[in-house]
């Protein structure tokens, strides 16, 4: 096994140092070019910091040049932390003081809101002052990486408002991307349509792939989402072979009728993680490309990415649930019960367990947080051994695979995007004149509603607009509902389930 990440683009740059690795429709490089640019950014970073083992925030917008970034940092031998130009400042504010990042790699243009907003120059290194023309050698930076070194830490919501940073080794990376490549039969051939974020974990499987397989990356432009026939005719045009997608694109592909339309035969992997992917949506997909293989791969940021995984082997009716599966490779998934013990019959709904390499090393900067959900295995008493409890409920089905059940806690998806209500709550409080406040998530109509209670009868619009400012759009409630008194249950809780029927039907 590899140590490190790098050493994938150190021999898919000597195998395939002149093929195509990234294109972001602007800017197309080859391994070898992603590997001596990561290379002088590197030297960049060390002259700016002289530092290792540091976070390192990148702060660019989606581009070939993020990928050149994340090589850089880590070939430097720091860790990375992607974040989206288009959060709120506010936002980016709770990952800066989570963080404290040692350097911002940014550009220009998109920094200037970060400069607006106090952030000293000094502090940017703007990749356009980046010498690109130097010769630099690998071996002073992979010498001194090892595999336990931390490769990234991605944030997710937090329920109290501040966001957790989980923190993924080199390790765990190239303990998942191995076995991927093997059990997807993933080699320079693969031509990948990434959609996720580089912030979701899901885009790491995209980006390792074709790190270590020398497979071809095609960035696809976010706005092709909202113009399905656009997204189809790029599919068609780079002749895509792999897509790993959240359930919510392949169902607004699925849904647009237009997917016989377009010539999409190459395609011939379709995997998806992230939520649950609706049987009905899966089967138009089938339809159309009925030789791909499909697979419903499942796991939280805090395992890197992906713990189980299901090969869609059988026919599945349109209502129908569609299993997670079993665990991958050097995985080992523990269904808990209320006391802890381990079940193993069919149908008993426990919370799902992981265990192995693939683990995070915690939430950075947070042991508190860390060790609620990063626990002694409660199967050995023997010796220190750690399993991180996902809040997720699932059961055995009659094949003895994994069926999901949903969750213990008030954590959503929402258009593949993971949060947490909680944090949604926290933020509509801090608005002067609210006195409390409720999110409720309609599954059924994929939407967050906000129930508040407000003395001084704010209007849900305002709300809005002062949401906005403060959270990522897909965060901010589509609805508002004012009531004169919150509900309480017995233990003086907000009775979620009275505002649940009352407001969703
Ligand atoms: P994230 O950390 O953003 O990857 O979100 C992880 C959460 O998404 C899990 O804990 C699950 O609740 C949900 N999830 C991930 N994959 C699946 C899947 N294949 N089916 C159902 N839910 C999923």
């Amino acid at each position: 096994m590899e140590n490190s990440v790098l050493n994938y683009l150190e021999s898919t740059a000597r195998k395939f140092p002149d093929k195509l690795a990234i294109s972001d429709g602007t800017l197309e490089i080859t391994f070898s070019e992603w590997r001596h640019r990561a290379l002088c950014l590197a030297e960049m970073i060390q002259s700016k910091i002289n530092k290792k083992h540091c976070p390192i925030l990148i702060y660019l917008p989606k581009s070939t040049n993020t990928l050149i970034s994340f090589a850089g940092v880590l070939y430097s031998g720091n860790f990375y932390t992607p974040t989206d130009i288009r959060f709120p400042f506010h936002k980016i504010e709770g990952v800066l003081s989570c963080l404290q990042p040692e350097l911002i790699i940014s550009d220009h243009k998109s920094a200037a809101k970060l400069i607006e907003n106090g952030i000293s120059e000094d502090n940017i290194l703007f990749l356009e002052d980046v010498d690109f023309s130097k010769e630099v050698s690998a071996d002073k930076f992979l010498n001194t990486i090892i595999d336990t070194d931390l490769a990234y830490v991605f944030f997710t919501s937090g329920s109290t408002g501040v966001p957790k940073g989980v923190a993924i080794t080199q390790r765990s990376i190239v303990d998942y991307i191995d076995w991927a490549a093997k059990e997807f039969e993933i080699d320079e051939h693969e031509r990948i349509a990434n959609q996720a974020p580089f912030y979701f974990d899901n885009s790491i499987l995209d980006i390792y792939l074709c790190m270590s397989r020398g497979a071809t990356l095609y960035i696809v432009p976010e706005m092709f989402y909202g113009f399905q026939a656009k997204l189809l005719a790029f599919l068609e045009e780079k002749e895509i072979t792999f897509i790993f997608w959240v359930p919510s694109a392949l169902v607004g592909s699925a849904n647009s009728g237009l997917l016989e339309r377009f010539h999409l035969q190459s395609i011939h992997k379709v995997l998806f993680c992230g939520e649950v992917m609706p049987n009905r949506h899966l089967n138009i997909w089938r339809k159309v490309l009925p030789e791909a293989v499909y697979a419903n791969l499942y796991g939280p940021t805090e395992i890197t990415d992906v713990c189980a995984f299901f090969r869609v082997s059988r026919p599945f009716a349109d209502d129908d649930p569609l299993p997670i599966g079993n665990a991958c490779r050097n995985t080992e998934i523990l269904l808990l019960d209320d006391e802890n013990q381990r079940i193993t019959e069919q149908d008993k709904m426990g919370e799902l367990c992981v265990r192995g390499t693939s683990l995070a090393v915690g939430y950075y900067g947070n042991k508190e947080k860390t060790n609620e959900a990063f626990v002694q295995n409660p199967l050995n008493p023997y010796y220190d051994e750690k399993i991180y409890r996902t809040g997720d409920l699932a059961h055995y089905n009659e094949f003895g695979e994994i069926m999901f059940d949903g969750r213990k806690d008030f954590q959503i998806k929402h258009l593949g995007y993971r949060i947490e209500l909680g944090e949604i709550e926290t933020a509509i409080l801090s608005i002067e004149g609210i006195d409390n406040a409720c999110c409720l998530y309609d599954t059924e109509l994929q939407k967050i509603i906000a129930v508040y209670q407000s003395s001084s009868h704010i209007e849900g619009l305002e709300i809005k607009k002062l949401l906005l400012q403060m959270l990522p759009k897909y965060m901010v409630p589509s609805e508002f509902q004012d009531v004169d008194q919150m509900p309480y249950n017995d233990n003086g809780k907000i009775d979620r389930k009275q505002l649940k029927a009352q407001f969703i039907q």
